[in-house]
């Protein structure tokens, strides 16, 4: 259970340019949940998933997980149980580098003793078959450059990418944040992409929070939608699959 309690973050405080990003955020988000998160821009969407990361830190409150304490423990610790995946495919991968130094780099990140995972052929046999659970046919592009595949192909293997060292890790907190994960791709890329993370989600058993300003994406993929405003969450809708909220609905909570 991820819990955070009175989250409150400016940026550039006590200067003439201080922004509230966070104000009081408090919530209560149960294993496997997948969370929708809606808003305008610059209503502090993408610092409330840097906050959980732990790439920003908060002024004040308190991030629990499962109980404890993490507010302080680093963005590195926490990237044992924490995956995030961006807007811009490009991000976190080098295009120079093959699809399977790619994974070795990601899977690297987590190793504090460099090198110990991530150089044998057991590795190449991990990475293979997670990329053929994809089924995208990327199996056979394992020693490609990053750089020859396409915005949907590299988002694809970015998201298994963040999730695998999360998947093989012993924690039992699994989190991913996806921060407008589709917004760069074309509408058929971004309904395959959001399938792919769907199956990788039940698959790995894991709690999501995702921001998208596609609502039909929204109700399609979400069990609870938060929307933000100003940081702060202005709505908060569980729902079961069978009582959905129908698009005009949705709307007019931006009205
Ligand atoms: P969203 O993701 O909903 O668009 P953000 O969380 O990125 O919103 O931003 C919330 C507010 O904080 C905005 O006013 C934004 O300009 C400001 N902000 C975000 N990041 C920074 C930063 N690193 N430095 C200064 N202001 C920032
Ligand atoms: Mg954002």
């Amino acid at each position: 259970m991820i819990e955070l309690r009175h989250i409150s973050k400016t940026y550039n405080r006590s200067s003439p340019n201080a922004v509230v990003a966070l104000d009081d955020v408090s919530l209560v988000i149960p294993e496997k949940s997948f969370v929708v998160v809606v808003g305008s821009n610059g209503s502090g969407k993408s610092t409330l998933l840097n906050i959980l990361a732990g790439t920003a830190k908060p002024d004040d409150g308190q991030i629990m997980i499962n109980g404890k304490d993490i507010t302080h423990v680093s963005d590195f610790e926490r990237s044992k149980w924490i995956a995030r995946i961006f807007q811009n495919p490009m991000m976190g991968t080098s295009p120079e580098l093959s699809v399977l130094e790619n994974f070795r780099l990601a899977s690297l990140r987590m190793e504090k003793k460099k090198f110990r995972i991530g150089t044998g052929e057991a590795f190449r046999k991990l990475v293979k078959e997670k990329i053929t659970m994809l089924g995208l046919g990327l199996e056979s592009k394992l020693d490609q450059p990053m750089g020859t595949l396409s915005g949907g192909q590299r988002q694809a293997l970015t998201l298994l990418m963040a999730v695998m060292p999360v998947h093989t890790g012993k924690e039992e907190a699994k989190i991913l944040l996806m921060d407008e994960p589709t917004a760069a791709l074309d509408p058929k890329t971004s309904a395959l992409i959001l399938e792919l993370a769907d199956k990788i989600i039940k698959e790995f058993n894991l709690t999501v929070i995702f921001v998208t300003h596609q609502l039909k994406d929204a109700l399609r993929y979400g069990d609870r939608i938060l929307s933000m405003e100003g940081g702060k969450v202005t709505r908060d809708l569980a729902y079961q699959s069978k009582i959905k909220l129908t698009i005009p609905e949705l709307y007019g909570w931006f009205e």
